[in-house]
């Protein structure tokens, strides 16, 4: 008799053991070795000579507890190690972008935002920025060495982008078109993964921020752009061609304002920065900064500014209602200058939401801001970049401190 799947051998179990423990610390941080074992079901020893492995290996290190004695003999706790293997994540956005190496854990450990050499930049500019910023990084954790550089790079970019080879299909505040903007990275070195602001955004804000616990969870980012990372029933919502959720160019009115992307109307040229910027006056070419001034003169009852927030919070839950009708989200998470519109104005958003929201899944959706702040793409970043080290700690792409 043929056996079509062999058995699977010590060597395979370990890895796939090592891979659920690393992955728990990564996400849930500091666990004790009994909490491992419960877990992980497998024995106290087992449990102690896996721990062993990811010690050796660099990922983790263990304490112990103070205070454990008189309640006898205390459980060993396993934690991220801060010196071990780190990522180094990176947010491009239309004036700057903002690095950051990440360890075990999600723990930032350096971060930096560098302004682009021009406005928009070309990719070519950015991967430069890139290959200096990531020295930089490496120089700042006293980690130049070749043998201790970063396990691999994450990128996060307001555009489509493939996903096989990292190429940017449109980012259009960006003025990217067919972009082969992974291509540029190859001299690197280790892995670089692309992906979209919005699918990395809700990937982080899932994992460890205001959309922990929940299957279906939609992040809308709202900058220059806008777009949406979706999950639904715990997983990405990716599409055909990994392009799902750009409803910022969903056209909301045909004879509404031009948008970059050359159609008119789109739902960004109402949600947008711009869109903001157009009504309190200030329109024309957006630069950094501009978009929170708006909010902190409406914070401080700016009569015009509160208006202008105002008129974009309707939109913006009209622009929710299709949102919930369609996903049936359990949270929808607005991130970047949307968070400050739902801060501002929740009334409104809240009142528009009712008026476009079928009843049932309007009345139970939750708006949230973002826990991870402006990070959350950065950090979606980070996860991506460790997503290959977690799958597989004794692969041969991490590269271990000495
Ligand atoms: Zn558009």
């Amino acid at each position: 008799m043929r056996i079509d799947r062999p058995a699977a051998r010590p060597d395979d179990i370990r890895r796939h053991n090592l891979a659920v423990i690393l992955a728990q610390i990564h996400r849930d941080g500091p666990l004790t070795r009994a909490e491992l074992t419960a877990r992980l079901g497998l024995s106290r020893s087992t449990i102690g000579a896996l721990v062993a492995d990811l010690t050796a290996l660099g990922f983790v290190e263990e304490s112990v507890p103070n205070g454990g004695e008189r309640a006898g003999r205390p459980s060993h706790v396993v934690g991220p190690h801060a010196g071990g293997p780190f990522v180094i994540a990176v947010d491009v956005d239309v004036s700057h972008l903002t690095a950051a190496a990440v360890g075990v854990g999600g723990t930032t450990l350096a971060k930096r935002v560098v302004p682009h050499e021009a406005c928009p930049p070309t990719p070519a500019q950015v991967a430069r920025q890139i290959f200096a910023t990531v020295a930089s990084l490496r120089a700042e954790l006293g980690r130049s060495d070749d043998t201790i550089g970063p396990a691999a790079i994450g990128i996060s970019v307001p555009g489509t982008v493939d996903r096989r080879n990292g190429a940017v299909g449109f980012a259009p505040n960006l003025g990217w078109r067919h972009a082969e903007f992974g291509g540029l990275l190859d001299d690197i070195a280790v892995p670089v993964v692309v992906g979209n602001d919005a699918d990395l955004a809700v990937l982080a804000e899932h994992q460890r921020g205001s959309g922990r616990g929940c299957d279906d969870v939609v992040y809308l980012i709202g900058r220059v752009g806008v777009g949406a990372g979706i999950i639904a029933n715990g997983s990405p919502l990716r599409g055909h061609d990994g392009q799902a959720g750009e409803i910022g160019h969903n056209v909301v009115d045909a004879s509404g304002p031009p948008c970059h992307c050359g159609k008119r109307g789109c739902l960004e040229t109402f949600i947008g920065d711009n869109a903001l910027l157009e009504l309190v006056g200030r329109g024309g070419l957006a630069r950094d900064g501009a978009a929170q001034e708006v909010f902190a003169d409406a914070r401080s009852g700016q009569e015009q500014a509160l208006s202008a927030v105002r008129v974009v919070a309707e939109s913006l839950g009209q622009a929710l209602g299709v949102i919930v009708n369609t996903l049936n989200p359990q949270r929808v998470i607005l991130g970047g200058s949307l968070a400050d519109v739902l801060d501002i104005a929740r009334d409104v958003v809240e009142q528009s939401l009712d008026r476009h929201a079928l009843d049932a899944p309007g009345r139970t959706v939750q708006l949230s801001l973002p826990s991870l702040g402006e990070d959350s793409a950065l950090l979606g970043a980070a996860e991506v970049a460790f997503a290959a080290v977690l799958d597989d700690p004794l692969g041969d792409r991490v590269l271990l401190p000495r």
